[in-house]
């Protein structure tokens, strides 16, 4: 087992592969019997090109093998941080086959990201593409290997400019297959990054069985199977794309994955209707991106269906855009932490439409408890707790974190409150978790405080999340000067947390200078009153905006 995660205990394991929900199959045997019985399917789509299933299966094995030649070892931890490409499939393939754990960061991270993954994983190494929407992403992985001399090795998908090119490593390998064993089905497969409430990303250990399972039975639940084609629009480092079913699903049942660089109308549409893709996954910002864009569509999308969530989704506008683009929207509830609730296609529209919809496996466990941990009935209000064959039982390394975020029977606390309703579907009402949604993309409000308070000029800090008409929620950040100094302006704020490293989608979209920060009764800072200041319905208290 791996060391720094905590296992399932043996009766539940024993039960998941007693009731055939584990069934032993690995992720290193993706793409493998197609390759055999009918190798020239299409496994990849890209505005690039195509890839059959025999080319990702003989590439996954070259670079297997080209990765084994430079070291790498199963149990290793290797951060992936690359875009929508076929070399992330490639990569992940590889090296599911050596047993070695891809750490999924995601391409919008930077350095502070990156250099923090390396090194709470002791990463052996790094993977980045070259270029990616104009930035250079050679010029960061140098920046993280001067961060962190312990990793060993930068890998770069492209045009190498003097780093190790993952395509010299798959020539070198000729024809070789690695020679090891495939990993256990209950050893850890992947580390997926938590949305995160805490200073630090938290990292999920999910093994070949859980994840397996995960992606098969979400594919069952939205009638998805091998003639299906699957359009990963967002990031398929990310859990929604990845594995719900997501580009591992799609492979594990043989259909067809089409990869496109963002949701972008231009880049997409054309892609939908030439592949004909059956299934996508989208964040609510992204369906109303589409429904505005609809002039650009050729043809009404009636074969598609998009499962929308991880954040809030207005019904309005989800009839809105099922009666503009043609597409049936499915809403889901995700987390990457585990246990997937999803509306299925075939549902009735309100329920679609209006709740967040029911687990997709039935070993799949969950409880709605009051502040006293105990269950509320239907229709109540409460946090969400889960478990079952693919949630989690405790996050990689971090003992501590795994204190607060589990019940003492290892149901995990999503942070997150809902309602369920007498259908038995949830609906999720709110959060009692410190975290900004923003259009989907989790930042964690303690890490942007953590930043914002090493700018000199800055006393103290607090990050809270404000509703925001395109992306759902943005990020105010208010701030007190510190003695004696200006504070800084918003720009210069962010330009702050940019030059620490920090990702696009973490640097504050306002910024307001107060006095004092309001604080509860028990000392702790006032977010409510903050947000409350922000949207005008509380008066605020000596607060100016800045910037
Ligand atoms: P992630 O692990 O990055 O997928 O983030 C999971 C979090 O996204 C959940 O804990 C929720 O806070 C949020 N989320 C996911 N689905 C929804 C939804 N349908 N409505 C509101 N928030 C959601």
């Amino acid at each position: 087992m791996l060391e720094g995660t905590v296992p399932v205990p043996h009766e539940f394991a024993d039960r998941y592969r007693s009731e055939g929900l584990w069934t032993g199959r690995t992720l290193a045997d993706l793409a493998r019997p197609q390759s055999r019985m009918d190798g020239t399917r299409t496994a990849v789509v890209t505005a690039r090109g195509r890839m059959s299933y025999r080319e990702l299966d003989e590439r996954a094995d070259r670079l297997a093998a080209g990765l084994a030649g430079i070291g790498l070892r199963a149990a290793d931890r290797v951060v992936v941080a690359l875009p929508n490409r076929p070399e992330f499939l490639v990569t992940c393939l590889a090296l599911f086959r050596l047993g070695v754990i891809p750490v999924l960061a995601l391409p919008s991270d930077r350095r502070a990201e990156l250099a923090y993954l390396c090194e709470h994983t002791d990463a052996a190494a790094l993977v980045v593409p070259d270029v990616h929407q104009r930035f250079d992403h050679r010029a960061l992985a140098r920046e993280v290997r001067a961060e962190v001399p312990a990793l060993r090795h930068v890998l770069v998908a492209g045009e190498p400019d003097g780093l190790t090119g993952l395509d010299e490593l798959e020539r070198q390998a000729g024809t070789a297959r690695p020679e090891v064993p495939d990993p256990a089905p209950s050893d850890v497969a992947l580390l997926l990054l938590s949305g995160g409430t805490s200073g630090r990303p938290k990292l999920i250990p999910r093994t070949h069985d859980d994840y397996a399972l995960q992606g098969r039975a979400a594919a069952a639940v939205m009638g998805f199977d091998e003639r299906g084609v699957y359009l990963a629009a967002l990031p398929a480092a990310h859990n929604a794309a990845l594995g719900c079913p997501g580009v591992l699903g799609a492979l594990q049942l043989g259909a067809r994955v089409v990869l496109a660089s963002s949701p972008s109308p231009d880049e997409v549409f054309p892609l939908l209707y030439g592949e004909g893709v059956t299934l996508t996954t989208l964040m609510p910002a992204h369906l109303a991106l589409w429904t505005d864009a609809v002039p650009l569509l050729t043809a009404r999308a009636e074969g598609l269906v998009a499962e929308v969530g991880g954040a809030m989704l207005d019904p309005a506008a989800a009839r809105k855009a099922e009666e503009a683009l043609g597409l049936t929207v499915s809403r889901w509830f995700g987390i990457s932490e585990g246990v997937l609730c999803c509306t299925r296609p075939g549902d009735p529209a309100d329920v679609r439409l209006e709740t967040d919809g029911r687990p997709i496996c039935p070993a799949d466990e969950t409880r709605i408890v009051d502040g006293q941990g105990d269950d509320v009935p239907d229709g109540a209000e409460g946090e969400l707790l889960l478990r079952g064959p693919y949630t989690l039982r405790g996050y990689y390394r971090a003992p501590e974190q795994n204190a607060v975020s589990f019940t003492a029977d290892g149901f995990f606390r999503t942070g997150d409150v809902v309602r369920r309703t007498a259908g038995g579907n949830i609906v999720v009402c709110g959060r009692i978790k410190d975290v900004i949604n923003r259009g989907g993309e989790k930042v964690a409000a303690e890490e942007v405080e953590r930043h914002v308070r090493t700018h000199p000029a800055v006393a103290e800090a607090s990050a809270v999340a404000v509703p925001d008409r395109s992306l759902g929620e943005k990020t105010c950040v208010f701030v007190t000067a510190a003695d004696g100094l200006d504070p800084p302006t918003l720009r210069e704020l962010r330009l702050h947390l940019a030059e620490r490293g920090c990702a696009d989608h973490k640097l504050p979209d306002h910024l307001r200078v107060v006095a004092e920060l309001p604080r509860t009764s028990i000392g702790k800072v006032d977010k409510k009153r903050l947000r409350g200041e922000f949207t005008g319905t509380v008066p605020a208290g000596g607060t100016h905006a800045a910037g």
